[in-house]
């Protein structure tokens, strides 16, 4: 078994709400799992209670064998990278804010350059090292969020449909690449999406979420063949 994270009858309420239920859930180190589901649907939930910024009402996750709350927090934090649909990133040169990480972990000056100039290369944003963020387009932006979030070494990347406020073309270029570097890095990642064909692209496994619940995990292909419930037969038909 090499499981990263185990999650066992959770509940994650919000507002009181119930707003996720996952029976039962193992992700391994090194995999991609995409997330999908309508909006709604609790798949970011899922992902603020993997980053243990959203608690369980009842249930447990577990990351390394060791349960989320015994965690310190710091440390567990150190541990992740997100990356938003939105970049947020700040008014500083590119190269600055891909750096921007490394400096808060007190890494030095040297190393923290050339981890920099490693995924800026990676993620095709290298000439860009001394614009300004205010001056990048959307998929460039999104690819400077990437290098920041990758330059962390991060043990567990959590996306949260990323490309989604990109322009289509631009987007299929962004997943192409993205999943090129996942499937050679074999970092473990979980990628949120509501588009079924991007996560049949990204992911070694798919996730459905429907309804504030984890209904199926499989392989894409096997989903569509053998969908648990209508819910899901009825999510696939649109693609
Ligand atoms: P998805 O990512 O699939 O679009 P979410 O995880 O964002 O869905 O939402 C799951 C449920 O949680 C929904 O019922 C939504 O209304 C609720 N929810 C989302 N964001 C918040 C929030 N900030 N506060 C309270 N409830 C929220």
């Amino acid at each position: 078994m090499n499981e990263l994270i185990t999650i066992r009858n959770l509940l994650i309420k919000r507002n009181n709400r119930d707003a996720l239920r996952v029976d039962s859930l193992d992700i391994q180190r090194g995999e991609t799992l995409a997330v999908v589901g309508p909006n709604g649907a609790g798949k970011s939930t899922l992902l603020l209670a993997l980053a243990h910024l959203l608690k369980p009402a009842s249930g447990e996750i577990k990351y390394g064998g060791k349960y989320l709350r015994e965690w310190d927090d710091l440390e567990y934090r150190r541990k992740i990278a997100f990356v938003f649909q939105d970049p947020l990133l700040m008014d500083m040169p590119v190269e600055d804010n891909v750096a921007l990480g490394l400096k808060f972990r007190g890494v030095d000056k040297a190393e923290m350059r050339v981890r920099a100039e490693t995924w800026m290369k990676a993620m095709g944003v290298d000439s860009l090292a001394k614009r300004r963020a205010g001056q990048l387009s959307g998929g460039e932006a999104q690819r400077v969020s990437l290098a920041r979030a990758f330059v962390l070494d991060p043990e567990l990347l959590l996306m949260d449909e990323p490309f989604s406020a990109v322009d289509p073309q631009t987007r299929g270029q962004l997943m192409k690449d993205l999943a090129e570097l996942l499937a050679h890095e074999h970092r473990t990642t979980i990628f949120v999406t509501h588009n079924l064909k991007e996560a049949a692209q990204m992911g070694d496994r798919v996730a459905v979420v429907i309804g504030g619940k984890l209904k199926q995990v499989g392989a894409p292909q096997q989903i569509k063949e053998y969908p648990m419930d209508g819910s899901v037969q009825s999510f696939l038909q649109d693609f």
